[in-house]
């Protein structure tokens, strides 16, 4: 029986190491990253998904509309609504993404997506992994700033591998032991690396922090580090250190050191766990932005869900728009039209500190709409 069942997992083990030798073939095989700042016309594809979302996105339509007036005059932007992202369609089409609605997504060059809601239980894939795999979305970059105290750092954390890729297929024998498997590949650690090296340079940053635990997980840890420090060697103006995960988690709640860091690159896993620390230092939901960067596409969210319960007790109006317009920002910077990003940044910033208006997500604060009017009327001054 025991036999049996270590046949068997060799037998699975064999179909994942050739699944994925395929899965580096095809990163290999990718064309060059989509140029921007080269392109005729860019069309902006605006997705509002569940809860919250149609909200916050209705206002974020109008400040990008008011932003982008000039480019979508001059047709270098088209904003494309993008409907059907919605708990209801997925369910009755049996589908995260249903299929128009993704073709309609992939007509797009980047997009901006309200939250969507992923049931607990069943069997509904969550829309956004369904999206970084369709559109191969490999980096997920924060961003998260605390200028009083010196801190502005950006996370690029690899969206695709690690022990995410084959999360679900693991290996039980009942009653002996469970394995799960972590992938680190060539190609996709040198797409990531290239990523954060990249911005590094275009914002003159002057170091990156590699954190791995390299020192336990050898294999695959160990050659993610090796790998970064390869792409490292073609920008000797910026300085890359290796740091292990535990005492980086450690160092971003030392006041005495944290405000050296700038840019990290980490494996999925430990990106995941530290970016929500650094967002928590940042003061939580409403104040950053999150990217998913592909070579093909990118999307930029709000980094916090559908708050559903806000839609039950009928206070989604007071939903605060804030995240979902820093994720704009950081759209625009993307397809390289940074000084609507900067117009927009500043905006956010002096609403941020003047606090004339001010959102609590309860109906003792202001609304969505008018968060969103303020917003406009800063941009104007
Ligand atoms: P949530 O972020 O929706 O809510 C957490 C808390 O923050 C709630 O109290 C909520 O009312 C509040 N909140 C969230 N956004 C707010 C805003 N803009 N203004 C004011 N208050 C706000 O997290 P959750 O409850 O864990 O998740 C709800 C659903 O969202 C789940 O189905 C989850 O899967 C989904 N989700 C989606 C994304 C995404 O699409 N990127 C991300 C996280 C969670």
């Amino acid at each position: 029986m025991l036999t049996e069942q270590i046949e068997s997992a060799v037998a699975s083990f064999r179909a994942l190491l050739v699944e994925q030798i395929a899965r580096t073939g095809e990163m290999e095989k990718a064309p060059p990253a989509k140029d921007y700042k080269n392109m005729e016309k860019i069309r902006v594809g605006l997705v509002d998904g569940d809860g919250i979302g149609p909200i916050i996105m209705r206002e974020a339509k109008r400040v990008l509309a008011c932003v982008l007036a000039d480019q979508v005059a001059f047709g270098r932007v088209e904003l494309v609504d993008i409907a059907g992202l919605t708990l209801e369609n997925r369910i009755e089409k049996g589908k995260a993404i249903p299929d128009d609605v993704l073709a309609a997504i992939k007509s797009c060059d980047v997009l901006l997506k309200g939250p969507t809601t992923t049931p607990k239980g069943g069997t509904m894939e969550s829309a956004n992994v369904a999206m970084r795999r369709e559109l191969d979305l490999y980096a997920n970059v924060r961003p998260v700033a605390l200028p009083g105290q010196g801190i502005d750092w950006t996370f690029f954390r690899e969206n695709t591998e690690g022990e995410y890729v084959l999360g679900s297929r693991g290996v039980e024998i009942p009653g002996k032991l469970a394995m799960d498997f972590k992938v680190t590949t060539v190609a996709g650690t040198r797409r990531i690396a290239r990523a954060a090296f990249e911005y590094a340079r275009n914002n003159g940053k002057k170091s990156v922090a590699i954190v791995t635990k390299a020192n336990i997980m050898k294999k695959t840890d160990g050659s993610f580090s090796a790998i970064c420090h390869e792409i490292a060697a073609e920008y000797p103006e910026i300085t890359a250190e290796d740091w292990y995960i535990d005492i980086m988690t450690a160092n971003l709640v030392n006041e005495k050191i944290r405000s050296r860091f700038e840019v990290f690159l980490l494996p999925n896993l430990y990106g995941d766990i530290i970016t929500d620390e650094a967002a928590q230092i940042q003061g939580g939901v409403g104040t950053a932005g999150s990217a998913n960067i592909g070579d093909r596409y990118a999307m930029f969210e709000a980094i916090h869900g559908s708050a559903p319960r806000m839609i039950e007790e009928g206070i989604g109006e007071y939903a605060n728009p804030e995240s979902i317009l820093r994720a704009a920002v950081m759209l625009l910077s993307h397809i390289g039209l940074q000084e609507e990003a900067d117009r927009l940044k500043n905006a956010l910033d002096t609403c941020a500190a003047e606090r004339r208006v001010f959102v609590t997500g309860d109906r003792d604060g202001a609304t969505c709409a008018a968060y969103a009017d303020y917003v406009m009327e800063t941009l104007n001054k």
